[in-house]
């Protein structure tokens, strides 16, 4: 089946051959009498008309010295040499410009590393992943404007199909990254992977293992940044690419019943869930939050007899799982993904305030725990509404508006939303004269609990007397009764 919605033009090419880049290195390798190419992903995607910007070359001989002389001709630089893979680049305007000398590969089974020896274009065109990525553009006199396309990539453009130029077996187990990059292409332009292309993926889908986590979770990223991930997340997982490197997604797959009573299948759930949030968002990490948000469902699955399968505490649970997976995947352990925790952590709780008679008490804690993430908690928690039953849907979302008009009220009556305690420890041992120890921890902790209750408002001198009646009814005597002021204030 066509999934491409690209038509490929071949004359969009010929326009690369006026512009100053593109004459700049025909007229050096005229001069040098060296054959030049472009290649891969800038001429796939200048005939389809996709914006591209990075731009590769390849010379039969020294990339290196050809970068410099044709960055010299364009008053362009500085260039940067990277010696040990053969390669130079320049920032041309916009544009990142690359030079390689084009080479020949040979691999070893349990390794990425291959030897690398000079070499035909024809070579270096065997070397790349598909042929739509092996397409070259001659910059050659003799051949001025000529597509270089050994293995049909250009037939293969228009049919929207994805295949490797070798034997996909051959190509696969020298760099097994290619499988992954076979349904990141697949998804971001909605081509199809070619049935023996994609057989292939499925034998050497273990190979993914000799790959680090950072090339895999970059190709990953690029997954989920594509408008519409579910389908690259069901090709992952078809293909056992999936069970590789993130196997508890895998493990969301399936509808178990019993005695007639059946749940929903969590991946397709989640892929749905995912979906939606990439309409209304380009965050990542709002959708790995997505990705994220029910992992821990299979592991606090129960049929409880009467009632049906339930989940209790999958949010919890799944935010412990997440600084796990983010860690084998060598994501970031920052705010990124203490981000991503808060939204699986949070996932339900605004489904509690849909309620009638919900107290303002629950919508300032929510505020108070969500803080600034409150407005991408509520992207996924409408997200998270996948009934088939339009009704029902209308409904719940109808509810979230209610919610969200809450927060609104809560927040700009009581501005609890990054709401910084106003007793600080320092002040409580200033007060009792004591060292740091548990009982300033107990003051804090009534303090905060009494404001969100709205016992007291968000105010210092409120804090302040229910801070000294807390101590004294722990036992201590203040030695300040008047609050000094805020030190520095
Ligand atoms: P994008 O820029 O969107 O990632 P691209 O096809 O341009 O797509 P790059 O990573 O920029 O991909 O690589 C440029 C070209 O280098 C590719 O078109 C392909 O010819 C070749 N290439 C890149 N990675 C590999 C690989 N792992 N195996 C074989 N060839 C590759
Ligand atoms: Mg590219």
């Amino acid at each position: 089946m066509r999934t491409t919605h690209y038509t490929v033009d071949p004359t969009r090419l010929e326009g690369a051959l006026d512009e100053p880049l593109f004459k700049a290195v025909a007229a050096e390798a005229a001069d040098k009498d060296m054959a030049a190419f472009a290649i891969g992903g800038y001429v796939r995607d200048r005939l389809i008309g996709r914006p591209c910007k990075d731009v590769d070359f390849v010379v039969e001989g020294d990339g290196i010295a050809f970068a410099q002389a044709v960055a010299a001709r364009l008053a362009a630089g500085p260039v940067h040499v990277f010696k040990n893979f053969g390669t130079a680049m320049f920032m041309f305007g916009e544009l990142q410009v690359e030079f390689v000398g084009a080479r020949k590969e040979s691999y070893s089974r349990d390794s990425r590393k291959p030897e690398v020896e000079p070499g035909t274009i024809k070579d270096d065109q065997e070397r790349r992943d598909f042929t739509m990525n092996a397409l070259a553009l001659s910059l050659n006199s003799g051949s001025l404007g000529a597509l270089v396309d050994p293995f049909g990539g250009l037939l293969h453009l228009d049919q929207g199909l994805i295949r490797t130029p070798l034997d996909p077996d051959i190509t696969f187990s020298d760099d097994p990254l290619r499988m992954l990059r076979a349904v990141r292409f697949a998804n971001q332009l909605g081509f199809t992977i070619d049935p023996d292309t994609f057989a292939a993926i499925k034998r050497n889908a273990d190979r993914l293992g000799i790959i680090s986590a950072e090339r895999i979770h970059t190709e990953l990223n690029k997954i989920i940044l594509t408008p519409e991930p579910s389908i690259g997340f069901i090709l992952l997982r078809d293909s056992g690419l999936l069970q590789e490197f993130f196997p508890e997604f895998v493990e969301l797959s399936g509808a178990e019943e019993k005695f007639g009573m059946g749940h929903k299948d969590n991946f397709h759930h989640t892929l749905q869930v995912l979906d939606n949030v990439c309409e209304k968002s380009d965050d990542l990490w709002l959708r790995w939050g997505a990705i994220l948000h029910d992992i821990a469902k299979p592991r606090t699955k129960r049929f409880e007899p009467g009632h049906g399968w339930t989940f209790h505490g999958h949010e919890d649970k799944g935010a412990r799982m997440v600084p796990g997976i983010f860690r084998r995947l060598k994501l970031p352990l920052d705010e990124q993904m203490k981000f991503v925790q808060k939204l699986v952590a949070l996932h339900l709780r605004p489904i509690a305030l849909t309620k009638e008679e919900v107290t303002d008490s629950a919508v300032r804690r929510l505020l108070f725990d969500a803080g600034d993430d409150i407005d991408a908690l509520m992207i996924l928690c409408r997200a998270d509404i996948t009934s088939k039953n339009e009704k029902k849907k209308d409904r719940y979302l109808r509810n979230y508006e209610l919610v969200m008009q809450k927060l609104r009220d809560v927040e700009e009556k009581d501005r609890v939303r990054n709401f910084q305690p106003p007793i600080t420890g320092e002040d409580i041992m200033r007060a009792f004269d004591i060292q740091p120890c548990k009982r300033i921890g107990d003051i804090k902790s009534v303090i905060k609990d009494s404001i969100l209750d709205g016992v007291i408002h968000n105010d210092r001198a409120e804090a302040w007397q229910l801070m000294l009646e807390t101590g004294r009814s722990l036992g201590m005597e203040p030695v300040l009764t008047k609050d000094p002021g805020v030190p520095g204030s």
